[in-house]
């Protein structure tokens, strides 16, 4: 090219490039669980909507356990917790497919960069270790968790058998903190993890659980877009509180806690047998009742509300019902496998 054609490119790109100021590009949520601990249908679980679903007669959809991946870029991907069906939910998701490189290592590669743990829950933790692969990725935990998993957990050592495998980031609850790659690069998005619930999980002994801060037991994940967006990721919500509802106004996107229509539901479920609990026992605010989700969130008028962790028990499933028609009326949406948006 001609000298002149260079200045010619550069005075006719230059006022255009300051006259538009960069664009950021926007986050990329991809659901690919949305079903609560057990999956629907569950294993063990005869309920009326497993059975349905099971004879194919169910309006409505099965569900793998709840799992969202969020990106900046739509090359790297961070997680929110890391569930029991990830290997599915990857093989699902073309996103998170390996991509060949040139390199030596060209068939080993993997777009996800890191994940960030809310809680030391199996059902949020257990996908940790299918990514044990010896690939290079960043776990994002408050210390109580790390701790848990790491040093009383032995399995876990699986994830640090060599340098430059895991690499374990503690934060601190409230503050807001940038998810960086495994290799420090920046993915332009920003966490912050709200205190929710006191309890540990119940394979935590006492003795270590007297030793644990009892603000890093169970946390929501804030996450922010380069836009500056926000999304929340809350799928275990014990109650809803004058804290938690400030928080939830400046949201764009709310996945919330639709683990349990009612207070009772395993109750009448279960006919009270030996694991029987209610949804507050279990950590879950219900989706109905006054003290529920849907009267208590009803004033929220900015964030698009979403449901997610829903129980395979839950009637709202079931879309030729009355609780889903009910939800949706309120202006709730109930997540699928496979949804994707932006903010
Ligand atoms: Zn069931």
């Amino acid at each position: 090219m001609p000298i002149w054609e260079y200045v010619k490119a550069f005075i006719l790109e230059l006022p255009d490039a300051e006259s538009k100021p960069a664009k950021l590009p926007p986050m990329r949520v991809k659901v690919l669980g949305s079903a609560a601990g057990g999956g629907f249908p569950q294993w063990n679980c005869a309920c009326p909507n497993c059975r349905a679903v099971r004879a194919g007669t169910f309006r409505g959809k099965a569900r793998t356990q709840t799992q969202v991946a969020v990106s900046a870029d739509a090359r790297s991907w961070f997680l929110p917790g890391a569930s029991p069906d990830l290997r599915a939910q990857i093989e699902a998701t073309a996103e998170l497919h390996p991509r060949s490189g040139t390199n030596e290592n060209a068939a080993r590669q993997s777009p996800i960069a890191g994940v960030v743990l809310a809680n030391a829950d199996i059902d949020h933790v257990l996908g940790l270790l299918l990514l044990r692969e010896l690939q290079p990725l960043r776990v994002y935990a408050a210390p109580s968790v790390h701790r848990i998993l790491t040093e009383d957990n032995s399995m876990f050592a699986m994830l640090q058998r060599v340098p430059g495998q895991v690499e374990w980031t503690d934060f601190v609850p409230r503050t807001t903190f940038p998810l960086l790659g495994p290799a420090g690069n920046d993915s332009g998005l920003h966490c912050r993890a709200i205190p929710l619930s006191t309890n540990y999980p119940a394979y935590v002994s006492p003795q270590r659980q007297s030793e644990l801060a009892l603000r890093e037991a169970s946390l929501g994940l804030m996450v922010e877009s380069p836009p500056g967006k926000r999304l929340a990721y809350v799928p275990a919500v014990p109650h809803i509180d004058d804290v938690l509802l400030k928080e939830l106004e400046s949201l764009d996107v709310l996945l919330f806690d639709g683990t349990f229509w009612s207070d009772d539901e395993l109750l009448r479920i279960q006919g009270g047998g030996i694991s029987a609990q209610t949804a507050q026992q279990m950590g879950h605010v219900p989706v109905s009742s006054a003290e529920g989700s849907l009267s208590k969130l009803a004033g929220l008028r900015r964030p698009r509300k979403i449901y997610v962790h829903i129980n395979n028990t839950n009637p709202m499933l079931n879309e030729a019902g009355p609780e889903y028609r009910q939800v949706r009326e309120a202006g709730w949406e109930i997540a699928e496998d496979g949804w994707e948006f932006d903010l």
